[in-house]
């Protein structure tokens, strides 16, 4: 049977984990990281750059410069395809068993990570914008692996470049009828990237942008903001449906300014920037370790103290956030897994 005894398990090879490996691994402090899928790197490992003649700092490339910093490390055993099927604890230690394909094993740990991440909502949950049924209704996440894939945005209908394209904001956040109030703080920023790089490249493309609301990124963003509106239509106000127009385009129907009367307007691809829901298994950290979930479903450590018991959590796993936020909040968890170590050595 094959045995890990690393100082430190982490849960989830995305943004968090990785950072938080890379940290750990740099205090000398040896890790075991265990990732379920076959792949490194989270929902990041999708999405596009989104660099017009200069970088948009969108922070995806930062996945890169960490991969190849976890290949030097020699501290670190990465499992891949990789699940932990039962957790403990004893006297401080965390004992685990995990399965992976052709056997599985046990191990042991002094702290360990849960950086398991997020789901992207699911457009289909929206069903009044036909995700799904009208091809040339996509998301956000589609619209990131294309532009990575193939360097534009395509109709998937007949992969001809969208004269016009309409960004939805808010799908499946800032939604009460759906019970997810929050804000899930990254779709602004990469739908409004995204858009800008579309117009770069492309600058006869007509896009319009429904919002709510717009959260701001970084402190650049009322320079960004101001260079957009010269080229993107924004219309605050969120759509109500849409239908099946001609030749494949898609009808969305919104309030017009005035708030009384309700518009058709026809676009030939609509992209749904869908948001961050909490990701799945978390029951599981419920169950074992008595982890809470806050009212939004995500981990959080709320008043228990998990820290002192050698749990800690970094990344989307606790909420929204973007991939800067997530790796600085996983260098600081690092530390203080460090911290919590080092006093249990004395
Ligand atoms: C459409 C879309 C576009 C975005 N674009 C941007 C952008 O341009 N810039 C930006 O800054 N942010 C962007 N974000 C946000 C970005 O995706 C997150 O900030 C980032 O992925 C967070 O990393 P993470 O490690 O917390 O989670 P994740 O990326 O979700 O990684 C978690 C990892 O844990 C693994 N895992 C899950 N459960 C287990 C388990 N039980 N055991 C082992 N492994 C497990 C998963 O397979 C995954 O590899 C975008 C989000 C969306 C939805
Ligand atoms: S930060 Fe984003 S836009 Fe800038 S180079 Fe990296 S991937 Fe491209
Ligand atoms: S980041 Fe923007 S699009 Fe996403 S939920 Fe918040 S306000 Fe809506």
């Amino acid at each position: 049977m094959n045995r890990n005894n690393s100082k430190v398990l982490i849960l989830g090879g995305g943004m968090a984990g990785i950072t938080a490996a890379l940290a750990l691994s740099r205090l000398n402090i040896a890790v075991t990281l265990i990732e379920k899928s076959a792949s490194l790197g989270g929902m990041v490992r999708h999405f596009c750059c989104k660099a017009t003649d200069v970088c948009q700092q969108c922070g995806v490339c930062l996945l890169n410069d960490s991969l190849q910093a976890l290949g030097k490390a020699d501290n670190i055993e990465v499992h891949l395809q990789t699940e932990v099927t039962d957790l403990t604890m004893d006297d401080k230690k965390f004992l685990y068993t995990f399965s992976r394909p052709g056997g599985g094993g046990e191990g042991r740990a002094e702290a360990l990570l849960l950086a398991t991440g997020f789901t992207p909502f699911r457009a289909e949950d929206k069903p009044q914008y036909r995700y799904g049924l009208f091809p040339n209704v996509i998301t956000g996440l589609d619209l990131e692996k294309q532009l990575r894939e193939t360097g534009a945005a395509l109709r998937p209908s007949d992969h001809a470049p969208p004269a016009s394209m309409a960004f939805i904001q808010c799908v499946g956040s800032r939604d009460l009828h759906l019970n997810h109030p929050y804000c899930s703080q990254v779709c602004c920023a990469y739908a409004l990237r995204m858009a800008n790089l579309i117009q770069h490249k492309r600058p006869q493309t007509e896009i319009t942008f429904f919002y709510m609301d717009l959260q701001t990124f970084g402190k650049d963003f009322p320079l960004f903001l101001e260079q957009a509106e010269k080229r993107i239509r924004f219309i605050r106000t969120i759509p109500g449906e849409i239908q099946k127009g001609e030749n494949d385009q898609v009808l969305v129907t919104f309030q017009d300014d005035s708030g009384t009367s309700s518009r058709k307007e026809a676009f030939d691809l609509a992209v749904l920037s869908i948001g961050i829901r909490p990701g799945t298994g978390l029951e599981f950290f419920m169950e074992k370790l008595g982890v809470p979930l806050n009212e939004d479903g995500f981990l959080d450590p709320g008043k228990e103290n998990l820290s002192s018991k050698g749990i800690f959590l970094a990344g989307t796993v606790r909420g929204p956030k973007d991939i800067a936020r997530s790796i600085t909040e996983a260098c600081r968890t690092a530390e203080e897994m460090a911290a919590y170590l080092k006093a249990g050595s004395l």
